[in-house]
């Protein structure tokens, strides 16, 4: 079969294959504009083909459309071209068989088909290496996060090692003093101060376990609320007396604003949302330099209120805004770990904003960070934003455990 005489053929069919073909795979106007281009380079490349007889002339239109695949067709194992190229193969024999006698219909299949064949080989194997491509990237990916946490874990367990070290050595300090004094009958202290030593340093080992417990708890999904009344501006009061000493110590100024919403009963876990807000603001204390100001504010939003607590301190830096939510995530210089809770810049475990994190999300609400940045020396400062639900009544599953309680109470007065 003369190859010239196929390719004047299929240019008879060009336009009723094109706008077929196009209607058939175009998705909208403006979908079919930009098929109806692919479609006309496509069989550009068929006509070449045939007139060579090198099917290879379609390869580097079939690579491109592999290759556009998006990453949300990637992670979708079913899509692939052949479909498309199905509907090509049957849409050309169609329009032949519409336009062209049986016989030219023949000669043009006899010499199409290989070329299709062709096709069909060239897609199936360009597809599996983009695929293959897009899965090795994903995996250096995951092996890179993988290595992260394994980094960030390590960097936990000396930060933890350190944090539990230090007030244990206060302890150890202190009782060992105790000792002499009762051994030597050493006047020079008296067993009072020396026994608040190891009080305050037992209350810092406390507090470490503590919050490894609140994650690992967090961690698990097992976070327990124990829904209460609960009114902001009370707890805000609370809060704004035991941060008084801190605040006198590094000379700044804490002004803590009623603000609309502040004087609602919400139900919320009352302990809880004072260990988050607690954390929140040592954490302002201790990245603000001495003298400056924490602002705590807020607003009614719709079903929410926002708690705003703005410091005139150091900043963060915008690639850790979301990083020191995360566990282990904000674990800085390990030599900068120290034991005082609101010394300048002091590092801590790590835990204080993922634990509040995982509260207010325990509690339907969330939290994030807003910053232009870390700058020791302009301190941007940050504003930390806290969404609590207004939540008008205790969740069900609540009312449902109080009402099987008094039910159950019922039962027994019964029996
Ligand atoms: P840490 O125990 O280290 O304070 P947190 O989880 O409370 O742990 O905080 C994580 C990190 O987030 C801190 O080490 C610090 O780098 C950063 N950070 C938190 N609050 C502020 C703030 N108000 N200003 C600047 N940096 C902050």
């Amino acid at each position: 079969m003369n190859q010239m005489l196929v390719s004047d053929l299929l240019r008879q069919i060009r336009r009723s294959w094109l706008a077929r073909i196009s209607n058939q795979l175009g998705r909208g106007e403006e979908g079919r504009e930009l098929l109806l281009e692919e479609l006309k380079r496509f069989f550009d490349m068929l006509i070449q083909a045939v007139e060579s007889g090198d099917p290879g002339w379609l390869n580097p239109i079939l690579i491109d459309w592999a290759s556009s695949r998006t990453e949300t067709d990637m992670s979708d194992e079913e899509i692939t071209l052949s479909p498309v190229l199905s509907t090509i193969v049957i849409e050309t024999t169609s329009v032949a068989r519409d336009e062209l006698q049986d016989d030219q219909v023949l000669d043009l299949l006899e010499v199409l088909t290989p070329i299709f064949n062709y096709s069909y080989e060239q897609i199936a194997k360009h597809e599996a290496l983009v695929r293959i491509g897009y899965v090795s990237a994903r995996l250096e990916k995951i092996q890179m996060e993988l290595e992260r946490l394994d980094r960030s874990k390590s960097d936990f367990i000396a930060v933890a090692a350190h944090e539990l070290k230090t007030p244990l050595t206060l302890i150890e300090g202190y009782a060992s003093m105790l000792r002499e004094q009762v051994l030597n009958e050493d006047k020079n202290e008296t067993p009072l101060v020396l026994l608040k030593g190891v009080d305050n340093g037992i209350r810092r080992l406390g507090e470490i376990i503590d919050d490894m417990i609140d994650v690992s708890m967090i961690d698990n999904d097992m976070l327990s609320l124990n829904f209460q009344p609960m009114w902001l501006n009370r707890l805000l009061n609370v809060l704004k007396q035991e941060m008084t000493d801190h605040v006198k110590e590094r000379n700044q100024i804490l002004e803590i604003n009623d603000f609309p919403g502040s004087n609602e009963m919400i139900f919320a876990d009352t302990e809880r949302i004072h260990k988050a807000l607690t954390n929140i603001l040592t954490n302002a204390i201790k990245y603000t330099p001495d003298g400056g100001k924490i602002t705590v504010e807020g607003r009614l939003l719709s079903g929410f209120v926002e708690i705003l607590v703005t410091d005139t301190g150091i900043g963060i830096a915008e690639e850790n805004q979301t990083r020191i939510f995360e566990k282990f995530g904000g674990l800085g210089d390990v030599s900068l770990h120290s034991s005082g809770k609101t010394k300048f810049k002091g590092g801590g475990p790590g835990l204080g904003l993922p634990i509040t994190k995982g509260i207010l999300e325990a509690h339907g609400g969330s939290i994030w960070v807003e910053s232009d940045g870390c700058d020791e020396e302009n301190l941007p400062g940050s504003t930390f934003h806290i969404l609590i639900p207004l939540r008008k009544e205790p969740p069900d599953d609540q009312v449902a455990k109080l009402f099987e309680a008094t039910s159950d109470a019922g039962q027994e007065s019964i029996q």
